[in-house]
């Protein structure tokens, strides 16, 4: 069986076949010929990760799944939230971001936050919707080199790692998007 990620970054597209059964195989937006970046304009990480599925339904009529995720911070009324990857520009930067969300908190008692992804598939005319949470706190410096995006002041409950110190593979077991992921795996395999 092929099956679309809709997404055009190659690790991530690795890192995810990776988990998967040997007898799904997962195509890349590049590797169906969409070379655009799907605007994500939806208020939510629902709505943004159905988006990216309906698009490659609607243009490429292939099944599909897409996901988003967000960090949403307690005391900062869900900040970043939907807005994760942009919170400190346009320009993405995740340094920016992690300075950010550093400063919005140093007065802030309460430092619990949680990621959540959101997968949304379009499978045979149906759609099904698929959620991983990972709750933990923000650190008040960055610890660890692994990693991407917030990991490195992400904490975990019941860690004494930051996302940053672990590996991949350990990560992935009690993630987000690791449960997101095994929810849909398992789906799939019914
Ligand atoms: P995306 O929906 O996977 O592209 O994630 C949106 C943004 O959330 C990313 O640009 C990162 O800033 C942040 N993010 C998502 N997943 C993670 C994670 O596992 N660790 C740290 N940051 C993440």
């Amino acid at each position: 069986m092929k099956l679309v990620f809709a997404t055009h970054n190659k690790n991530k597209l690795k890192e995810v076949q990776a988990l998967f059964p040997k007898n799904i195989t997962l195509l890349s937006l590049d590797d169906i010929g969409c070379f655009e970046e799907i605007p994500e304009t939806a208020d939510t990480l629902d709505g943004n990760a159905i988006l990216k599925a309906n698009f490659v339904k609607e243009h490429y009529q292939m099944d599909c799944f897409a996901d988003d995720t967000g960090l949403v911070v307690k005391s900062l009324h869900g900040e970043p939230g939907v807005f994760s990857a942009r919170y400190a520009g346009e320009q993405k930067d995740n340094e920016a971001n992690i300075e950010k969300l550093l400063s919005n908190l140093e007065d802030k008692d309460n430092r619990e936050a949680r990621f959540k992804t959101v997968i949304a598939l379009n499978l045979n005319d149906h759609q099904h919707l698929f959620m991983g949470i990972c709750t933990g706190h923000i650190l008040k410096e960055k610890k660890g080199e692994h990693g991407f995006g917030y990991d490195a002041v992400f904490q975990p409950d019941n860690s004494n790692k930051s996302f940053a110190e672990m590996e991949l593979s350990e990560k992935s077991k009690i993630s987000h998007r690791g449960k997101a992921l095994q929810y849909l795996i398992d789906y799939l395999a019914k």
